[in-house]
């Protein structure tokens, strides 16, 4: 997705009549938006709708007892999900041992559950009978004029997700074979923790922004990705031979031999690529005239700090903690969250790792809350939902000061709008100091508490938050989505999530002058970070810290070196007072 913006990225109208180009020999060539770079050759897997959205499937009679067993299983691994949980918080918290204890309640009624498994025998799938059988109960209690009995259609609706990713994740789990490139109409986030798992070399989507966290972590992860392809999913079939080209968005399907030999030589010079930009790993990050960048990586869990540290980061400048959540399908507790962030600190000692709190929601939900908003961007995300879940968010506070008595850990808020929000974050932390300090647990005292700068409002009121925290990181990710009111997972306006913006670089810019007058250090950890087009901009403005996917951080050494901070200052300032987009492109070299 990187490098040459404008010239990469296909329009949306143009795939309208351009979707495919036949060759000479039986090879197809399908045309999306390049979303993770890298190339793979490998049989495709194709994800048809069905096992994502549950249509009604009908079934022949000698499924029905496949289907059963499909649905008993994913009923007995949820049942002992809840039953683990429900023994770790016994004695803890009455209000979350009755909802568990409700839930299984439900899971285990019998009727219940005749009544679904009649719904099989009739000739629908597994998904399709809980689905029909939840929805009807659902709607006689959303239809109650008791409050209670409203409350408890959501509870429905939970179990009803979170049963049907458990038999999901079986189907999931058992069919894909390593190598694989994934064809599908959308995929979650943690569909793609879940491909990294199983090996899948390359993933191709019909949906889907090039910011999207799917996209995001395909990248972190290294798996090349294209999205925006349309009709992929009838075009392309199970075992197709495929070549994914991450860097141009391009899916040749029945590559010839021609095409294989050609893809093999480009794959080379991709792995020569990487050698040489190693031996950059043991020099300085600074300009040719000796200023100092700080480089850290973005990482998603503790195995991927071990390839921070090969290509020689200064620090983790932002871990993911989401993607545990993600990953598990449920929260954890403290124990298991203490010994996560623990052996991301022991791995990275003595360099300094940011873990953000939980940013849950939005296209980063869990499988299993209920999906009831209509705006989810805007909606019940990042702090919002902490300060909502006070006991989640103290848990995982507690869990990072348990992690940080060797001192090498920062704690960052991600969505942060109001000083409010910062406000509420600080009073529960210094209860959880207070809870170990009288246990004699050791922790840092001095922890840093950082906020990720991912909003306008923020952005624009930067020098008031300064005063509140010890660090800023800025997310142009999000920053992006907000300043434009460009959905960043929406393809149909991909063209316009435009990071370049003049008002979200005035902003970057607003905040990295606030940070340096109130002497407080300033990273970015959006993907702008890595942008080849950006570096010159931010290291002129003064920026400290670029945080990027390790994968990332040698090319971004190597442009480092080759800057002129003068030479860039200057620049950066043309750049804040050109006066159209295409000045602005011109000078950021992007056209
Ligand atoms: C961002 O918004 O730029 C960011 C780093 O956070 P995330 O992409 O995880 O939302
Ligand atoms: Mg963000």
């Amino acid at each position: 997705m990187f490098g040459e913006k404008t010239s990469k990225i296909f329009p949306m109208t143009l795939l309208a009549d351009k979707k495919t180009d036949k060759t000479e020999s039986n090879e197809i060539v399908l045309k999306g938006i390049p979303s993770s770079p890298g190339m793979a050759n490998g049989r495709a897997f194709v994800i048809m709708p069905e096992l994502i959205i549950i249509p009604n499937i009908l079934i022949s009679v000698d499924n029905v007892p496949a289907e059963i067993s499909r649905l008993e299983t994913g009923l007995f691994m949820m049942i002992g999900e809840i039953q683990s949980a429900l023994d770790k918080v016994k004695g803890d918290s009455q209000n979350i041992s009755a909802i568990l204890e409700t839930n299984l309640l439900i899971l285990n009624d019998e009727f219940f559950l005749d009544s679904i498994k009649e719904r099989i025998k009739k000739g629908y799938t597994a998904e399709s009978a809980v689905v029909q059988e939840y929805d009807e109960q659902i709607k006689f209690f959303k239809n109650s004029k008791d409050g209670i009995l409203q409350e408890r259609s959501f509870e429905l609706e939970h179990l009803k997700d979170k049963l049907l990713a458990t038999i999901r994740k079986k189907i999931t789990n058992h069919e894909i074979p390593e190598n694989s490139i994934i064809v599908a109409q959308s995929i979650t986030p943690t569909d793609v923790v879940h491909f990294k798992e199983l090996k899948v070399i390359g993933i191709i989507t019909e949906a889907g922004g090039i910011a999207s966290h799917s996209s995001m972590l395909a990248r972190s992860f290294g798996i090349p990705a294209v999205i925006g392809v349309r009709d992929a999913h009838n075009l392309i079939q199970n075992n197709f031979d495929l070549i994914i080209d991450g860097y141009a968005g391009l899916i040749t399907i029945s590559p010839s031999d021609d095409f294989i030999n050609s893809f093999k030589e480009k794959k080379s010079k991709e792995e020569d690529r990487k050698r040489e930009l190693g031996e950059l790993i043991k020099l300085n990050s600074e300009t040719e005239d000796g200023i100092q960048i700080k480089l850290s990586a973005n990482i998603d869990s503790p195995d991927d700090v071990k390839e921070a540290v090969l290509v020689g980061c200064e620090g983790i400048g932002l871990v993911r903690t989401e993607n545990l959540v993600m990953s598990l399908k449920r929260f954890p507790d403290e124990e298991e969250q203490y010994k996560w962030y623990k052996e991301i600190a022991d791995r990275a000692y003595p360099n300094p790792v940011v873990l953000r709190a939980f940013d849950i929601g939005s296209d980063k939900y869990l499988e299993g809350l209920p999906h009831i908003e209509q705006n989810p961007a805007l909606g019940f995300r990042g702090i919002r939902f902490l300060l909502h879940r006070e006991d989640i968010f103290a848990n995982q506070l507690r869990a990072f000061l348990r992690a940080s008595a060797n001192k090498n850990l920062k704690i960052m808020l991600p969505m942060i709008s109001s000083l409010n929000e910062i406000e509420h974050s600080k009073i529960l932390l210094e209860k959880c100091k207070k809870e170990l300090s009288d246990k004699n647990v050791p922790y840092d005292m001095k922890i840093p508490l950082g906020i990720m700068i991912e909003t306008p409002s923020a952005a624009l009121l930067a020098d008031k938050f300064a005063d509140a925290v010890d660090f800023f990181s800025i997310g142009t990710n999000d920053l992006t989505q907000y300043t434009l009111a460009v959905d960043r997972t929406n393809e149909f306006v991909t063209e316009l999530y435009d990071t370049f913006h003049p008002s979200v670089l005035k902003l970057i810019k607003n905040v990295v002058d606030s940070a340096k007058w109130k002497k407080i250090p300033v990273s970015i950890c959006g993907e702008l970070a890595g942008h080849a087009a950006a570096t010159g901009f931010l290291v002129g403005i003064g920026i400290d810290e670029l945080s990027v996917p390790p994968g990332m951080l040698l090319e971004l050494k190597k442009r480092i070196r080759e800057l002129n901070y003068k030479r860039a200052k200057k620049k950066a300032r043309e750049i804040i007072n050109s006066n159209s987009s295409a000045e602005l492109m011109k000078l950021l070299e992007i056209i």
